[in-house]
Parts: structure tokens; C-alpha cells; sequence
């Protein structure tokens, strides 16, 4: 009864939600190693006489970190599940929208809430938007301030042993956040909930279809591969609008085909009338453009496969686009190395150097510009790991600074991150600068020279994209082997 009291309390005052769905850790797709984490706290919950038998320290206050829409408030609400307790939900950011002053005491009905319907669990997204490290000196935001104190003298004004509430914080930026924050005491367990590698995104996939009506023809691994890069979010969105897509039809199941369409679409937008948006010139140069780079993609032996490529434009992909096969494998091994590098480097430069070769240096465009500046990350990303040809360059001070995300799908580097703290001296990153250049420069001779040799094949691909729009990888594969220089092709066996 008090339960419903408070809830009914808790409905009137909207900002602080409290969900009747319960959820389970089996709900929450991938993230095992936070479940591990987590139990803890389910533990602490269900037989609080362990901690107390052991004398270890309650958890009190966890922080959720990692980018947004992948699961972070499922997970907190999957403990709260697990664990048998109430669940309050809140965030931070509107904490501090509210008018002047009211931070604080949303604050505090917040935590006499959560002792009104105890045992439960607090939740806080969007934490650093009150918990941002205050700068010394710099323009204060009294507002923010007086929030975050506020949250401060509640955590320390508890013991969650004896009153039975945890709090759970989500932040994506956990660096920003105030170290008063992360004392101990307060958020001082922090556990990592990070976007789906390809296990999660397969379990992830049947998460969301769990309760959908299938078709029998489902290929949950590849769907996984397919989904390369995307967040929990995201691949719930897919499975969302693949049944609409079945449903809109009328069928009473969702296909396979339902699923890589809107994945297709989720990835690249919807397809547009391209003869309305498209005149003669800039189709051919698309087609230049991308047998180039299917061309180099299926030449260089370490590529993944081309699954197709297409010069029709759709919404995010406008300019056409050749997609490679997802390569599970490369999770389970989980190396990106210097020879795949190098080559995912030629591919990035394939376009403008097929520009280069059959339309004329006059001719070029700028339509490579997205993929030259990729082609500099994987560069950059190479000299920093100590993949440089050049001996100076193998062991520079500061290397190993840029990484690439284990979860983007190769071929796509969806989520290449460059960090721009360098531990080094100014002189040595001019001297990396220079080397990126001279990769990049190499790589360029290296693809137009590629591209040359091959010159009856990339004509022939250009043909065939004109004439067909859309080629998949096993058509580029034929061109490939009848018309491919010998020693190229050699290479590849
Ligand atoms: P966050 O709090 O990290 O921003 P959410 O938990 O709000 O993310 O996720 C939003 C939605 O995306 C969820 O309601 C769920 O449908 C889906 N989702 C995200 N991550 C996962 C996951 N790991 N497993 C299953 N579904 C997920």
C-alpha cells in the first residue's frame, strides 16, 4: 500500500517516473562482464546478511558509463528487476532546466521518494549535466552548484544498509564529472556498459524479435555481422521498423529480407529517384568512382569480399557506395593489422585515384573529400602504432594514442576515434605529421598505379555500374578475373 501511495505520488509529479514493466538481466543484451559487476549489487539486495556476515562495504552508488543508447538505464532497471525492488527514475538534465532553485529540491524529493518506497533503486541519467567538474576561477553556475551539493549531502546523509536504496548514475562522460562525485562513499563503483560487439549484437537481435512474429527464414549471425557498429538503440529501431516494413505489406511475419532492408535503410537512408537529383556527368563519375574502389577492395587480398556496390544515391549514402562483407572472424581475433591497415588505406584512396585515371587530373573532384580524410585517420592511426615503415617511426614517445573502436565493423570504421592528447613534444608530432604524409602519398602512387594496371577491368566495371546501377561482389569478382592484370591476380590467390 505504500508502495502504491508513493507511486501515485510519483505520477502526479511527472518528472520522476517509476515503470510497472519489470526487466531482467536477460533483457539486456551483451555487457556480461557489467552483469558480473552488478550482481553485487542484486546480492547486497536479496541476501544482505552476506555483506553484513563479511563486513564488506554496501555498494551505494554505481555509475552507468558509456555512450548513450546502449543500455545503461535497461541495465538499471534490469537490477532493480533482478533484485526485487523499486526502481525511481530521474535525470540530471532536468534537475537543472527547472526554474532557479528548484534543482536542489527536486533533488530531495527525489531521495525522500526513494525512503518512502525503499527497498529500491535511484536512478540518475544524464549525470554530468549537474556533476561537471566546477572550474576554478571560471563562470560558476550557482544553479548547478547548489544541484549537485545537494545530491552530495543526500548520498552522505544515508547508509544504504539500513535504508535499502542504491543509486545508479549514467553518464557517457565520466571524465567531465566532479571528483566530488566519485569519492568514496558516493559513485565510486563505476562500470562500463558499452556499445554491442558482435555477440551482444546477436543477442541483442533476438532480444528485440523475442516477442515478434518471425518468418522461419531468420539469420540471426548474419543480421549481427549486418548490424556492424550500431548501439542497443539502434538495432532496436531495426527490428521496430522491419515489422512495420512486413506489416505495411500485410504479412503476418517479419523475413530476413524485412530485416536487411531496414538495416539497409537505418545504415544509408532511403533510396532516392536518382535520375531527378542525378544529371549524366555526375552519374559516370559515381561509377568511375566506385568501380575504383570495388575494384581495389577486391584486388587487395586482405579486404573483406565486396558484398555490392551501387551508384544509386539514397539519402545518407548520396554519392553510391561499395559495401564489403562483414568479417566476424576479425572480432574473435580482434587485430587490426598493419597489412589491412595499408590496404583499407588504398581502398579509402581508390576513388579519387580512378578520378585521376580515367577522367584526367583536370577533372577531379571534390566529392572524395570524406574519404581522403578517413584515409589520413587510418594513416595516422598506423604511424601511431608503430606500423611505419620508417625506423624513426616505429617507437616514437607517445605512440599508441589513437585507437580504433574493437566494436566498429571493419571496411566501415564507423567509430574511428582519434584522440588529440598527444604525450609528445611538438617536434615529435611534426615529425608524425610528415610521415602520415609520406604514407598517404605512397598509397596514393600505389592505388593509381594499381588502378592503371587494371585499367580494362575498372572500364569494364564503369560500364556495367552505368548499365545496372547496382553489381554485387560476385559480378566485380567475374570482371576481376577476366579482364585483372596476372600479377594482381596472382596476389590475390
Ligand atoms: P542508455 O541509457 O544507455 O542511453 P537505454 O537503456 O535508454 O540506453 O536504451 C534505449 C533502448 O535501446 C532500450 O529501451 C532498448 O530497447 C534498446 N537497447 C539499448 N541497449 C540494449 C541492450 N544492451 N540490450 C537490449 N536492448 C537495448
Amino acid at each position: 500500500k505504500r508502495v502504491r501511495e508513493a507511486r501515485r505520488k510519483l505520477k502526479r509529479d511527472s518528472k520522476v517516473q517509476m515503470s510497472d514493466e519489470i526487466i531482467f538481466f536477460d533483457d539486456v543484451a551483451g555487457n556480461a562482464q557489467a552483469k558480473v559487476e552488478l550482481m553485487e549489487v542484486v546480492d547486497f539486495f536479496k541476501t544482505p546478511e552476506k555483506f553484513k556476515a563479511c563486513g564488506a562495504r554496501p555498494p551505494k552508488g554505481v555509475l552507468l558509463v558509456g555512450p548513450p543508447g546502449n543500455g545503461k538505464t535497461l541495465m538499471a532497471r534490469a537490477v532493480a528487476g533482478e533484485s526485487g525492488v523499486a526502481f525511481i527514475s530521474s535525470s540530471a538534465a532536468e534537475f537543472i532546466e527547472m526554474y532557479m532553485g528548484l534543482g536542489a529540491a527536486r533533488v530531495r524529493d527525489l531521495f525522500n521518494t526513494a525512503r518512502s518506497v525503499a527497498p529500491c533503486i535511484i536512478f540518475i541519467d544524464e549525470l554530468d549535466a549537474v556533476g561537471r567538474q566546477r572550474q576554478g576561477g571560471g563562470k560558476s553556475n550557482d544553479e548547478r552548484d547548489n544541484t549537485v551539493n545537494q545530491l552530495l549531502t543526500e548520498m552522505d546523509g544515508f547508509e544504504a544498509e539500513q535504508q535499502g536504496i542504491v543509486v545508479m548514475g549514467a553518464t557517457n562522460r565520466k571524465d567531465v564529472l566532479d571528483t566530488a562525485l566519485t569519492r568514496p562513499g558516493r559513485f565510486d563503483r563505476s562500470i562500463e556498459v558499452r556499445r554491442p560487439d558482435f555477440q551482444g549484437r546477436l543477442e541483442a537481435v533476438k532480444v528485440h524479435l523475442r516477442d515478434k512474429p518471425i518468418a522461419a527464414d531468420i539469420d540471426y549471425f548474419s543480421l549481427a555481422g549486418l548490424m556492424g557498429g550500431m548501439s542497443g538503440a539502434q538495432i532496436a529501431g531495426v527490428t521496430n521498423s522491419a515489422c512495420f516494413l512486413a506489416s505495411r505489406e500485410g504479412r503476418p511475419e517479419v523475413s530476413q529480407a524485412d530485416l536487411e532492408l531496414a538495416i539497409e535503410q537505418a545504415k544509408y537512408g532511403r533510396s532516392v529517384d536518382q535520375h531527378r537529383f542525378v544529371g549524366a556527368a555526375r552519374r559516370r563519375r559515381f561509377a568511375v568512382m566506385e568501380a575504383g574502389i570495388s575494384l581495389a577492395a577486391t584486388l587487395l587480398p586482405a579486404i573483406e569480399p565486396v558484398e555490392y556496390v551501387t551508384i544509386a544515391p539514397s539519402t545518407r549514402s548520396p554519392l553510391g557506395r561499395t559495401v564489403l562483407e562483414p568479417h566476424i572472424g576479425r572480432y574473435t581475433t580482434g587485430v587490426w593489422t598493419a597489412r589491412y591497415l595499408r590496404e583499407q588505406l588504398l581502398v579509402q584512396l581508390a576513388g579519387r585515384g580512378a578520378e585521376e585515371v580515367v577522367l584526367g587530373r583536370e577533372e577531379l573532384s571534390s566529392l572524395q573529400q570524406h574519404r581522403l580524410q578517413f584515409a589520413r585517420q587510418i594513416a595516422y592511426k598506423m604511424v601511431n602504432a608503430g606500423m611505419s615503415e620508417h625506423p624513426d617511426y616505429q617507437h616514437i614517445r607517445g605512440l599508441g594514442q589513437n585507437y580504433l573502436d574493437p566494436s566498429s565493423e571493419p571496411g566501415r570504421f564507423t567509430q574511428y576515434t582519434i584522440t588529440t592528447e598527444f604525450n609528445q613534444t611538438r617536434s615529435e608530432a611534426v615529425d608524425v605529421d610528415m610521415e602520415v604524409e609520406a604514407s598517404l602519398n605512397g598509397g596514393y602512387q600505389e592505388v593509381v598505379a594499381l588502378l592503371r594496371r587494371n585499367r580494362a577491368a575498372l572500364d569494364a566495371l564503369i560500364e556495367l555500374l552505368l548499365e545496372r546501377e547496382k553489381v554485387s561482389g560476385r559480378e566485380v569478382v567475374e570482371v576481376v578475373e577476366r579482364l585483372g592484370h596476372p600479377d594482381d591476380l596472382a596476389r590475390r590467390a
